[in-house]
């Protein structure tokens, strides 16, 4: 396909992406797809990027526009936060990576135990699908058990014990109290998903029943307090006391993924409710933009990883874990966030979203807002989701959500697909406000067509 015939299919209105485009038709020679990542894609084409400068994105068209998703909630600072790249500058001279470990782990490592209540010890990784997947090996390797409870429709990356219940429908999701473990991917076998088991989000009395079938047979019990994909709906509090308490009483291992939701509070995820995870898999913010994960938790359940004495229950390896590069921007970036950051991002967030519920009442949108903190999505339904099976956009809602999420392009504020946005620390009131009259227009427009 020719660019220009690409670009012709672009409903972006008044908007030239001419680039981008081009960028694409050639991408999709030798990429497949065109691009590499799913999560960014959207049709006709995506916009290129070519620079970053505080709140705000760039593109191969000259285009600017307002940063709200900073790289999928990666960049808490936003772009060029300057004593990360400091950092950076001076580790690019001293070294990109060796084949031994440096000083820089030992205090990144040291950084993090000190700020999360329950962790003793951590292991670095590169990626949050990573993190998560030596979390469920360390479980299994502790319990000598196989099965994995999650919530559904909970996202926790590309592994495949934890691919279940992503995207299931209407026509397979099954009974709400009991909802069915359906693979994502194709190629992860009817067995290796009859391991996993999908938990009904916040709803106690049905968990518990599954729970209690499953038992014996549980090695994990993962959770994300406030999962994306099931709508950014926060776990209830009486739901993870419930969750903390029989985990440990039936010897389960109780993972909070906190890739994203580690940008909860200063001490992570799961402290902001005051309760402890066994294990905690964490990513994105602790890499200030560089690839990372991590694994973190009370030594005796770190202990599988431990190769002091031999061959440890989990190997874990990795020719980038742990390199210089992403341990000095992360220790750049998680020293630039004081207690004082989180609380601006509760102000922030908390008046992001009261702007746009009222916006939504003011001029009668159909539309409603989640989340918490620093992170919150926007839904195209009157009343907010309470969980996954309400935050499902059939196909045609999903069409509206793309012609949504691309008029707001239009008015220069970027978000994801499913219309998640967060906040950067150099963000302010402007910038939120900013945002809240893109989201008006763009919901007029829509609703208009
Ligand atoms: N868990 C959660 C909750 C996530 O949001 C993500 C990525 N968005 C992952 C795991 C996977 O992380 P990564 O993309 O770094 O592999």
């Amino acid at each position: 396909m020719s660019s220009s015939n690409i670009h012709r299919n672009n409903d972006l209105t008044g908007r030239n992406l001419f680039r981008s485009a081009e960028l694409f038709g050639r991408g999709q020679r030798v990429i497949t797809g065109g691009n590499a990542r799913l999560t960014i894609f959207q049709r006709p084409h995506p916009i290129y990027f070519t620079k970053g400068i505080g709140v705000h994105l760039v593109d191969v068209d000259g285009n600017t526009y307002l940063d709200f998703l900073n790289n999928f909630t990666a960049l808490i600072h936003g772009h060029g936060c300057r004593p990360v790249l400091d950092r950076l500058h001076h580790q690019l001279e001293m070294g990109i990576s060796f084949s031994g470990p440096t000083e820089l782990e030992v205090e990144f490592a040291e950084l993090l135990c000190d700020r999360v209540p329950y962790f003793d010890q951590v292991r670095f990784v590169n990626s949050g699908t990573e993190a998560v997947m030596y979390t469920i090996k360390a479980a299994r390797a502790l319990t000598g058990r196989l099965k994995i409870a999650k919530l559904e429709g909970a996202f926790h990356g590309g592994y495949d014990a934890i691919e279940v219940s992503l995207d299931s429908a209407p026509s397979n999701w099954g009974p709400r109290s009991v909802p069915n473990a359906i693979p994502y991917s194709a190629g992860i076998s009817e067995s290796l998903a009859a391991d996993t088991v999908v938990l009904p989000f916040n709803e106690i009395g049905a968990t518990r029943e599954i729970l209690e079938r499953n038992r014996d047979k549980l090695a994990a019990v993962i959770i994300d307090i406030l999962p994306q994909r099931a709508g950014l709906v926060p776990i209830d509090p009486t739901y993870l006391a419930f969750l903390r308490e029989f985990t440990a009483r039936h010897g389960i291992v109780l993972i909070s993924d906190e890739v994203m939701s580690f940008r909860l509070s200063y001490r992570g995820g799961i402290s902001r409710f005051g309760f402890e995870a066994d294990l905690c898999a964490f990513a994105k913010i602790i890499g200030g933009g560089l690839p990372i994960g991590a694994v973190g938790g009370p030594s005796r359940f770190m202990l599988p990883f431990d190769s002091t004495n031999g061959k440890p229950l989990v190997p874990q390896a990795g020719t980038f874990s742990a390199n210089p590069m992403s341990m000095a921007a992360g220790i750049a970036t998680m020293q630039s966030l004081s207690e004082q950051s989180f609380q601006q991002f509760e102000h922030l967030g908390e008046y992001a979203r009261a702007s746009l519920n009222e916006i939504f009442r003011q001029n009668r949108l159909p539309y409603s807002v989640t989340g918490m903190g620093s992170m919150f999505r926007i839904h195209l339904r009157a009343e907010a989701p309470k969980g996954y099976r309400e935050a499902h956009a059939a196909a045609e809602q999903q069409r509206k959500m793309d012609m949504f999420v691309r008029a707001l392009q239009d008015r220069d504020v970027i978000v994801s697909p499913t219309c998640q946005l967060c906040l950067s620390t150099p963000m302010s009131i402007d910038h939120v406000e900013e945002m809240v009259t893109g989201v008006r227009e763009a919901a007029q427009m829509v609703e208009a067509a």
